[in-house]
């Protein structure tokens, strides 16, 4: 029985380098779409089902940036930066956009098997991850689904079914925002400092720009919040992190 393979998109404009990119990922057993412009992988998006996309800023035409923000609300599947562009605005921009990591070049090809590891693996419902020290009730299935607030049209969100909703309407998460509630759900009450969260959501060995931490609680807030500048759920603790408080 033939396995359904990782599907990657390569958005990159040098073709030397969007060459070797390919034959590494196939060497790793993904498949790979390549794109060497923002315009026609855009097109390709929504019908291609990416697992995750690998996308480089400076592009010809529509650069990066506009690629992440256009591609963003169309997939769940995580957005990789891949750029010379290492300044710490290029990074935060790309974030804002909608991308889940950053990559700079020139990269290190274990770092970027690494990374995409990373990125690619389902969360684990079990409790050898951070739920360790937790109560067992935290870790087992039958707690996957937690009512974060209890206002009319409860903010429900099911872990094991992957599924956010607010009464009858269901919340599109990508698979970062996933990731993010599920961690800071299964420590509810508890700070998580931003380290900690960076450690368990991305992984351990990222470069460590804790700001990914906060664009990432932003873009949560948008979705679960009702009023995103008055946060209830995804609470900041001053100076030591967030938390996650139900209602
Ligand atoms: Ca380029």
């Amino acid at each position: 029985m033939a396995l359904m393979a990782t599907r990657l998109l390569v958005l990159e404009d040098e073709d030397g380098l969007r060459a070797s990119l390919r034959l590494l990922l196939e060497s790793d057993g993904y498949e790979v779409v390549e794109a060497s412009d923002a315009e026609s992988a855009l097109a390709i998006v929504p019908g291609a089902g990416f697992d995750l996309m690998l996308v480089d800023l400076m592009l010809g035409g529509m650069d990066g940036f506009s690629f992440i923000r256009r591609a963003r609300p169309m997939t769940e599947a995580p957005i990789v930066v891949i750029s010379a562009r290492d300044g710490v605005e290029d990074i935060v921009s790309a974030l804002e956009a909608g991308a889940d990591h950053y990559i700079t070049k020139p990269f290190d090809v274990q770092e970027v098997r690494a990374r995409l590891r990373a990125m690619l693996r389902r969360p684990v419902l079990s409790s050898d991850g951070p739920t360790n020290g937790q109560p067992p009730d935290l870790a087992v299935r039958g707690s996957d689904v937690f009512v974060l607030d209890q206002d009319d049209g409860p903010l429900v969100f099911d872990r094991g079914a992957a599924q956010l909703t607010r009464g009858p309407r269901e919340i599109h998460l990508t698979m970062t925002e996933y990731r993010l509630l599920s961690v800071m759900a299964e420590n509810a009450g508890r700070v998580l400092s931003r380290s900690s969260l960076l450690e368990h959501v991305w992984d351990e060995g990222f470069f460590g720009d804790e700001r990914i931490v906060d664009v990432h609680v932003r873009r949560l807030r948008k979705k679960l919040e009702r009023d995103p500048s008055a946060p209830r759920t995804v609470v900041t603790v001053r100076g030591l992190g967030y938390r996650l408080d139900t209602q």
